[in-house]
């Protein structure tokens, strides 16, 4: 495969753009460096890059993409928004609208607000925990990614730790030493960081199926013991749904743990692939931010046409019955075909699924922590993501990540995806 255009662009944006990119995963660093692939068109569940190469794509945006690329519905309320003026600066009918829909499937968002991003979703809720508690400090589960605001840049998964640093220059002591970070799915740990600071803590944060050291579901009670020692030390529990919702089912994660938060941050699917992100909670909570309370919070870019039209258009989309179901079986599909190509191959892996979310790790150790999946093969992650790419399948540049599938993936991608799999690993062991 030929990848000049690629090359000479990437020369080129090197000379303007840091580091070449405009989010830094995207650099391809985490898979032993390279140059990244640019891509020019996406339609359903593929992508033409610049040299005109075609890809089954299963990065899907880091997560908002799920409909697949251009999907006409979608595409048609963004051009009809379009039409009408993209930004006014003033309230719209677009947003009552949005607001009832979420509001329609996750209850425990009794009042919302609409931002541009996850990372200003989940720092205004921390924001407004501090607010509504009067206290300072904030809780997080080592590895779990929630935006890069400087409360949360401690021992971060996903991209940071992609990078080598899960901790970030800049943030400083002060700002690090508010943040007590403990193992996921470890209730002892989590009772005893309580049993600690409990009478200082604002808010627990807590992505409730983990995205960001692959995809890692809480064990049996976990999050409801959070829940119960969170409220009993006077402090709020806010879930990250950042790319949970509408990934699993339509609505929250929350929907599927059975646990309710006090507030939830929301981005990625929502926005039907334009900015956004989204918070809300308890009224009494959400109560605290301005212009009814003292916990200040806006934006320019808010609620604008746009974005609104777009994820009011992708949650139709996902509104109808049966979506969820069939991207379990396409996950299930493409479960089982990894697992037979490595046993096939004497390779080993592990993959954690749920529905259409999967991750694959090398090494043969169960994934229920940032620990262990840390520990998995990066070397051989990096030769497999290369293997793919060649043969034309694009998947997110980092052991950490997890395959997205979407509703325009057929089982013949699937079939083809597992071809390219068989070929990679036969190459790896060989
Ligand atoms: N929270 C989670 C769980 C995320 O996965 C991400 C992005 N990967 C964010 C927050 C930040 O969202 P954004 O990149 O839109 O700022």
């Amino acid at each position: 495969m030929k990848i000049t255009q690629s090359e000479a662009l990437h020369k080129e944006a090197q000379q303007h753009i840091v580091g070449g990119v405009n989010s830094p995963s995207r650099a391809y660093k985490g898979v032993g460096g390279g140059t990244p692939v640019y891509m020019e068109r996406g339609e359903g569940a593929y992508f033409w890059d610049v040299d005109g190469n075609k890809y089954i794509d299963f990065l899907g945006a880091y997560g908002p993409i799920i409909t697949g690329h251009a999907h006409p519905h979608i595409t048609e309320a963004i051009k009809k928004a379009a039409e009408n003026g993209v930004l006014y600066g003033t309230p719209t009918k677009l947003e009552n609208i949005f607001a009832q829909k979420l509001k329609a499937t996750i209850p425990s968002m009794e009042k919302v607000r609409f931002v541009n991003s996850g990372t200003e979703a989940v720092m205004t809720t921390v924001r407004v925990a501090r607010a509504y508690t009067n206290r300072e400090k904030v809780i997080k589960f080592a590895g779990c990614y929630h935006g890069h605001f400087d409360t949360v840049l401690v021992q971060a998964g996903s991209g940071p730790a992609t990078l080598g640093n899960p901790d970030s220059a800049g943030v400083t002591k002060a700002t690090a030493q508010e943040v007590i970070t403990v193992p996921f799915n470890d209730i002892e740990a989590f009772q005893a960081a309580l049993d600690t600071w409990g009478d200082e803590v604002a808010a627990v944060l807590v992505e409730p199926i983990v995205g960001n050291f692959g995809i890692v579901e809480p064990v049996e009670g976990f999050l409801q013991q959070v829940n119960n020692l969170t409220h009993d030390a006077g402090a709020l529990v806010i879930y990250d749904e950042v790319i949970t919702a509408f990934r699993f089912t339509y609505g929250s994660a929350q929907k599927i743990v059975g646990v309710e938060p006090d507030m939830t941050a929301l981005g990625k699917i929502i926005g039907g692939g334009l900015p956004i992100g989204a918070y809300g909670g308890k009224q009494e909570i959400m109560e605290t931010v301005a212009p009814l309370g003292p916990a200040y919070q806006a934006g320019t870019m808010a609620g604008n046409p746009a974005s609104m039209s777009a994820g009011i258009a992708c949650l139709e989309v996902l509104e109808e019955a049966g979506l969820y179901d069939r991207l379990d079986q396409l996950g299930a599909m493409l479960e089982k075909g990894m697992l037979d190509a490595a046993e096939k191959h004497g390779i080993d892996i592990t993959v954690n699924r749920l529905k259409g979310a999967l991750t694959l790790y090398f090494g043969s150790e169960t994934i229920t922590n940032y620990a262990q999946a840390e520990a998995s093969d990066g070397e051989k992650f990096g030769q497999f993501f290369k293997l793919m790419l060649q043969q034309g399948i694009n998947l997110a540049p980092s052991k950490y990540e997890a395959w997205f599938l979407t509703i325009a993936h057929t089982e013949d991608d699937i079939k083809e995806t597992i071809a390219c799999i068989d070929k990679a690993f036969a190459e790896m062991a060989s």
